[in-house]
C-alpha cells in the first residue's frame, strides 16, 4: 500500500437499476457541496476495453472531453471540472483499457516473475493502488470515486471487487458508499416502487458493499413511506436515503442534496466537514429561473441530432444565460440539409440571433456550413466559429475575399487547388489515430486592439484543443492583406489560434474549444461576447 501524508476520504459512487441516471452529475454535486474548503478529487472507472473515448464515435459516446494536460476523456469529467472548480487530469479516469495495458506491460517487463498473473490480487491491486496514487499525488481530502456502468454489469465487476477491498484497506471511517438507483412510478398504478432499489442493493450487497446513503432517482420527492422502506430494506437509516428528484437544470442537484442533509452524512460516516458555499451558485440558478427576453442561438452542425455530442457548448451558452438573464433557445441546424438543397440558408436562420459553427471531423455538411458562414459574415449576424468552425470561416473567406476559387481545407478536398487549410506538418505520417492529435491547453498571444483581446481581456490564454488541421501559413499573409484579422497566434507566431473580422459587429473563432472551460461563475469570453452580440442583434432586429 502506498504511504499517504494525509488520511485521504474516499466516496464511492456506484449506480444500480439502469443506466443514464446520472451517475457522474451525483457524485459531482457530492464533490462540489465538500469542495468549499476540502481538496476533492474526483475518479472515474469505466470498463470499456478502449484506452479512452477519443476515437469513438460522438453519437456513440456523447462529446469527447479534453483536458488541459490532452487526456481525452469522457463528459462526466465535464461534470467534474464545471461543478468542483478543478482541473481534472487523464489519469484520473481509469478505463479497463489502460488497466490491462500496464498488466500486460509489467507482465513482458518480468514484474510478475514465476507469479501467474491473476484478476485477483493483482489487477484488483493495481486498481486499488491507483486510487491511492492519485490521493498522494494531489494531497486530496477526499476522492470520489466513480464506479461506471450498473451493478451487475460484468465489465464492471473487477473495480466493485477494487472499491470493496478499498474500505479495508483505507480504514473503515475512511470509506464511504453512495449508491445511486431508480424508483419508478408506473403509469396506472401511480405510485413509487421501491422493489428494483431493493434489488439493486442486493446486487450490491452480494458483492460485499453495504451502502450508507441511497440517492433514490424518482421524478417527485420520495414518499416518506417508501424511504422508510428502503431504510428498512437496505439497512440504511432513513435519513441516508436522499430523494434525487428529477430537475430540468442539473445545477440544483447540490442544492437538492444539501437541503436533504447530505453533507451531514458524510460528516457522521468520515468525520470531515466542509460547510457547502452556495451562494454564488443560488444567485445564478435564481437568475436562470427567472429569466427576461429570449434570443435563437443556432449550432450548425451533423451530430445535431444527438445533442450530447456539442454538450460543452450548452453548458457554455447556459452559463451566459445565468450571467444576461436572457434565455437561449438553441437551434439545430443540420448542414447537410443546406447542402443537399433541402433548405434555403435564410430559411435555416430564420429568427436566429447568433451563430456558432462547431468543431467536427470529415466533408459531410461542410459546404452547408460554409454557406451558413458567409451569410452571417455578410449579413453582420453574430458569429463564433471554433475549431472545425473557424478552418471553415477561412475557407469561405479565402473563396470570397481572396478570389481564391476552390480554396478548401485537405481535409475536405485532398486535391484543392487552395489548400488554406492544412494539416500541421507534425501530424503528416501519423497513422494511428488514438490520441495523436494536437490535444490539450496550449499558449496563445493576443494582439492588443482585436475583439479577442477585449473579450479575455488579457495577452495571453490557454485553451484546449484537438485538431490535426491548421490555417496554412502560407496563406497567412494573403488572408490579412484582404481584411482577415488573425488576433491570436500560437507562440511560434505561425498557427493562427483566432481570426475575426473587425467591420463585422461580431465574427471570431478560435481553432481551441473555449467551451471546455466555461464555468457557470465564469463564462467563457467568446461564448459570453457571442451572447451579449446575440442580444443586441435582437434588440435592434425588434427595433426595426
Ligand atoms: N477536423 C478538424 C481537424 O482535425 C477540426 C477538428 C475539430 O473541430 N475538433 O483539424
Amino acid at each position: 500500500m502506498i504511504k499517504r501524508d494525509k488520511e485521504t476520504k474516499f466516496i464511492v459512487v456506484t449506480g444500480g437499476v439502469i443506466s443514464g441516471l446520472g451517475k457522474g452529475i451525483a457524485a459531482a454535486s457530492i464533490g462540489h457541496l465538500l469542495s468549499s474548503r476540502l481538496k476533492v478529487i474526483p475518479m472515474k472507472l469505466d470498463g470499456y476495453l478502449n484506452t479512452d473515448p477519443g476515437t469513438m464515435n460522438p453519437i456513440e459516446h456523447g462529446e469527447v472531453f479534453v483536458l488541459d494536460d490532452g487526456g481525452e476523456v469522457d463528459m462526466d469529467f465535464g461534470h467534474y471540472e464545471r461543478f468542483l472548480g478543478v482541473t481534472c487530469k487523464f489519469e484520473w479516469n481509469l478505463t479497463m483499457g489502460k488497466v490491462f495495458a500496464e498488466i500486460r506491460e509489467k507482465e513482458r517487463r518480468g514484474d510478475y516473475l514465476g507469479k501467474t498473473v491473476q484478476y485477483i490480487p493483482h489487477v484488483v491491486d493495481l486498481i486499488k493502488n491507483k486510487f491511492f496514487e492519485v490521493a498522494k499525488k494531489e494531497n486530496a481530502d477526499i476522492v470520489v470515486i466513480e464506479v461506471g456502468g450498473t451493478i451487475g454489469d460484468i465489465e464492471n465487476e473487477l473495480y466493485v471487487e477494487a472499491v470493496r477491498q478499498l474500505k479495508k484497506e483505507a480504514g473503515e471511517k475512511n470509506v464511504m458508499y453512495v449508491h445511486l438507483t431508480y424508483v419508478p412510478v408506473p403509469s396506472g398504478v401511480n405510485e413509487q416502487k421501491s422493489k428494483p432499489t431493493q434489488q439493486s442493493v442486493n446486487l450490491l450487497r452480494q458483492r460485499g458493499i453495504q451502502p450508507d446513503v441511497i440517492i433514490a432517482r424518482c421524478k417527485q420527492y420520495l414518499d416518506p413511506s417508501i424511504r422508510k422502506k428502503i431504510a428498512t430494506f437496505c439497512d440504511v437509516d432513513e435519513d441516508a436515503v436522499i430523494s434525487g428528484v428529477d430537475v430540468d437544470d442539473v445545477y440544483k442537484i447540490p442544492l437538492i442534496f444539501e437541503k436533504q442533509g447530505i453533507a451531514e452524512k458524510v460528516h457522521r460516516k468520515l468525520g470531515i466537514y466542509s460547510p457547502p458555499n452556495l451562494r454564488l451558485w443560488e444567485t445564478l440558478l435564481n437568475n436562470l429561473e427567472n429569466l427576461d427576453k429570449e434570443i435563437t442561438i443556432a449550432i450548425c452542425g451533423k451530430y445535431t441530432k444527438l445533442e450530447d455530442s456539442y454538450a460543452s457548448i450548452i453548458e457554455a451558452l447556459m452559463h451566459c444565460s445565468a450571467h444576461t438573464k436572457r434565455k437561449i433557445n438553441i437551434k439545430w441546424i443540420e448542414t447537410t440539409e443546406i447542402e443537399e438543397g433541402h433548405k434555403t440558408v435564410e430559411n435555416a436562420l430564420e429568427g436566429v440571433d447568433g451563430v456558432i459553427v462547431p468543431g467536427g471531423f470529415g466533408s459531410r455538411g461542410t459546404e452547408g456550413k460554409i454557406d451558413v458562414i458567409r451569410y452571417v459574415r455578410e449579413n453582420n449576424i453574430p458569429f463564433l466559429g471554433i475549431c472545425l468552425g473557424l478552418q471553415l470561416a477561412v475557407v469561405e473567406y479565402a473563396r470570397s475575399k481572396c478570389s481564391l476559387k476552390g480554396a478548401n481545407s485537405t481535409e475536405i478536398d485532398p486535391a484543392t487547388k487552395y489548400p488554406v487549410v492544412d494539416i500541421m506538418p507534425e501530424q503528416k505520417g501519423i497513422e494511428k489515430k488514438g490520441g495523436t492529435m494536437r490535444l490539450g491547453a496550449y499558449k496563445a498571444l493576443l494582439k492588443t486592439g482585436t475583439l479577442a483581446y477585449e473579450l479575455y481581456n488579457s495577452s495571453i490564454v490557454w485553451e484546449r484543443h484537438r485538431h490535426r488541421y491548421e490555417v496554412n501559413p502560407e496563406y497567412h499573409p494573403q488572408l490579412v492583406e484582404n481584411g482577415l484579422v488573425i488576433s491570436g497566434a500560437s507562440e511560434d507566431n505561425r498557427l493562427a489560434e483566432f481570426i475575426e473580422i473587425k467591420e463585422h459587429p461580431y465574427f471570431i473563432a478560435t481553432q481551441a474549444h473555449p467551451e471546455l472551460k466555461s464555468r457557470l461563475v465564469e463564462p467563457a469570453p467568446l461564448f459570453f461576447g457571442l451572447t451579449k452580440a446575440a442580444i443586441n442583434y435582437n434588440s435592434k432586429k425588434t427595433a426595426r
